[in-house]
């Protein structure tokens, strides 16, 4: 309609509303069910509502009598169309149909996005007439509640039962008649989609280990996490090319994804999502009917509703699982927002250029009401592409997962600099120095495990030992990968994972900027060291390296903080400064300590009936080990084990029997007196010290005294 012919028209008068609601086909002969219209605007205007007019009239349609209407409904409505159904079966008359059709209308005119769908409908119930047969009293049960509850939180389309509860809720409880007006009490009893969750929430984790590095806002509400399940559902295809799978990805082509169905193994999709509590995931039976399979990728089933609902912890967990268990299928969405047809494209261009410059894996998910309202938006990120170690999920109400983009992109500016990813990976060979078959790692949860890696969905492994002097259990985080049949086994951590286990074996009692200072140094080391085992490009759990025990079964898992970058960034200008690329650090003093064992005393730590000789022996790769010689044995342990289980200070620098009954062990300081010393350290600290002058004075050229 051109603004020529608009202009044309007079402005219509409230109650002139004959032009307001045009009639087609047969309707147009029943004039009483015009005049109804007439009264039901008016009625409408009155009670504050905006109402069609001349110029943006609603046209009324008769609907096919075999036409697909929703249950009880006897019409249909679209903004600006209402389609009618002539001789509705039921008691009630067309009047009454149109009446409600005509609330939906006026309800959309003025109420749009401020009210549920569910109290629209209890409005248009209310105002329709329809109710004038129900027998008030008659409240629903607990159990009908809970269904309704169900759907009006997932934002589903109300059923036919569901639309029956609703009907007794509105004549039990009445419904306020004011514009937009909503009942609080059946309010309190409803609610509206997801209105228990927090606007906005994101959580940042590793991906090798799982561990939380940041988070915010609402990590406990259950919600549908959309198309993210492509993810899983992607990860569980086998046999597929992964750059056809990635252009599907990043345009989450739900059409080309479902006809991959035949190469999906349920189980392995199970597995991926064990995390997540709450899931009724369509069985075997419910998938001859082709929208169930829609539920494998995060869109509603047949019942309208969503077969999993997930908080941000599981499913970070569920992601981090899928990502690590096909990488290769993953990479191609590092092409999302360059890609015309992909989910994120025309999205700000700045925030586009980040994702590629951090090189992003970026993948959407949104939920949306029936009619087709974003309710939630999700966006999972995974950086860098080709070896991603972190992954960051966001969830924001009432945006698509497009639309979540400037509030990510806007973390991932500050998150590029306190996280920067060459910082992020340790890798660690496991109980190095213990004999194979005295040690197993145990999945604390469920595995998944292919020919290169093991992982547990909640990122944890148990390790389990019956090696004389090493602890018999201990949890370790992370992904493990075993370098060749005879090969070490080799964690793969976070940084801050990595720090925890090395200070508890280390330094476990140091404090203030000591502390930190250690764990710099320690973080530096870890982030830089896999050049001392190159054959397993990793760092071993001993002496050697640094002594790394993984954390004490039961404890609670502890965020000690993180490695402060400046100080990383201070200790890479220290070390090329001095040409290190190790940073060594003991426990320090120059004391030399002398320690006198009796042979019973050595008997019963070793729990052996004689002990011929100790001898020391340093490993071509500078390993410190004891040999203990027995009757019919021997046993060769690292030094570091052996100290501990005698409780010396260090290891001994000399090894010798004084007479029949007594050994004697020697040793200096606690260790090599080389770069930082911890005794030195604390000394500092107290001082007043900040971590950052602890660390020049151990590398740097400059070393300030310690002032009283
Ligand atoms: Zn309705
Ligand atoms: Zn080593």
């Amino acid at each position: 309609m051109g603004a020529s012919f608009k202009r044309r028209r007079r402005r219509t008068c409230l109650h002139d509303v004959g032009a307001a609601i045009l009639f087609f086909g047969t309707l147009t002969q029943q004039t009483e069910l015009r005049q109804a219209a007439k009264i039901a605007l008016s009625e409408l205007a009155l009670r504050g509502y905006s109402i069609p007019s001349e110029d943006d009239p609603v046209r009324v349609f008769p609907a096919l009598t075999n036409g697909a209407f929703s249950g009880s409904h006897a019409g249909g409505w679209r903004p600006g169309s209402i389609y009618l159904r002539q001789q509705p079966q039921g008691e009630l008359n067309e009047t009454v149909y149109l009446r409600h059709e005509l609330f939906h209308e006026a309800s959309h005119r003025t109420c749009a996005g401020k009210i549920s769908s569910w109290a629209e409908e209890a409005g248009a119930m209310y105002f329709s007439g329809e109710l004038a047969g129900i027998v008030p009293g008659d409240w629903p049960s607990a159990y009908e509640l809970q269904n309704i509850k169900n759907r009006v939180r997932q934002g589903s389309e109300l059923n036919g039962s569901d639309r029956a509860v609703l009907a007794r809720l509105v004549v039990n409880g009445g419904w306020p008649s004011e514009a937009c007006a909503v009942s609080t009490q059946l309010n309190d009893m409803l609610g509206g989609a997801f209105e228990d969750a927090t606007d906005s929430s994101y959580r940042l984790v590793s991906l090798l280990s799982g561990r939380v590095l940041a988070s915010a806002g609402d990590q406990v509400s259950r919600l549908p996490p959309g198309s993210l399940l492509k993810i899983p559902y992607a990860a569980a295809l086998e046999h597929v090319n992964p750059d056809l799978l990635a252009a599907e990805l990043v345009a989450s082509d739900t059409e080309k994804l479902l006809q991959r169905r035949e190469q999906f193994q349920d189980e392995h999709y199970r597995l991926l999502l064990s995390p997540i509590a709450e899931q009724k995931l369509p069985s075997n039976f419910e998938l001859s009917n082709p929208q169930n399979w829609r539920a494998y990728l995060g869109e509603r089933n047949a019942d309208g509703e969503f077969a999993l609902q997930a908080t941000l912890p599981e499913l970070a967990l569920a992601m981090r699982a899928a990502l690590l268990s096909r990488p290769d299928y993953f990479r191609g969405l590092s092409q999302n927002g360059l890609l015309p047809n992909s989910t994120l494209a025309g999205q700000s261009e700045a925030d586009i250029k980040l994702l590629r410059q951090l090189q992003v894996l970026a993948k959407t998910g949104t939920v949306s009401t029936v009619d087709g309202r974003p309710l939630v938006g999700h966006l999972m990120l995974a950086w860098p592409a080709a070896h991603p170690v972190f992954m960051a999920i966001f969830r924001q109400r009432g945006v698509s997962g497009a639309g979540v983009l400037s509030k990510a992109a806007a973390l991932l500016r500050t998150w590029q600099r306190d996280y920067p990813s060459r910082y992020a990976k340790v890798r660690v060979s496991l109980l190095t120095s213990t004999k194979t078959g005295s040690w197993d790692v145990e999945p604390d949860c469920p595995l998944v495990a292919n020919q290169y890696r093991r992982f547990t969905v909640c990122g944890q492994f148990r390790i389990i030992s019956t090696a004389r002097g090493s602890r018999t259990e201990r949890i370790v985080r992370g992904v493990l990968q075993q370098s060749g049949e005879q090969g070490p086994t080799v964690l793969e951590t976070d940084v801050d994972s990595y720090v925890d286990g090395v200070l508890a074996a280390e330094a476990q009692n140091l404090v203030g900027s000591a502390r930190e200072a250690m764990r710099a140094v320690i973080a530096w080391n870890g982030s830089h060291g896999s050049h001392r085992h190159n054959e397993s490009s990793s760092l071993c759990d001993t002496t050697h390296c640094m002594v790394f025990l993984g954390e004490p079964p039961g404890d609670k898992p502890r965020r000690s903080g993180h490695v402060e970058i400046e100080l990383m960034q201070l200790l890479d200008k220290l070390a090329v400064e001095s040409g290190l690329n190790w940073l060594p650090f003991a426990n320090g003093g120059d004391q030399q300590w002398q320690r006198q064992l009796s042979v019973d005393e050595l008997r019963r730590a070793f729990a052996e009936n004689q002990i011929l000789d100790i001898r020391r022996e340093r490993r071509k790769d500078g390993e410190l080990l004891i040999r203990l010689l027995y009757p019919s044995s021997e046993e060769l342990l690292s030094c570091e084990i052996f100290r501990n289980t005698l409780k010396l200070p260090s290891c001994p620098d000399s090894v010798k029997a004084i007479d029949n009954q007594t050994w004697q062990f020697v040793g200096v300081g606690a260790g090599h007196g080389l770069g930082l010393s911890i005794a030195r350290a604390v000394v500092l600290a107290e001082s007043g010290r900040n971590a950052a002058e602890i660390l020049r004075d151990a590398y740097g050229g400059k070393k300030p005294r310690p002032s009283h």
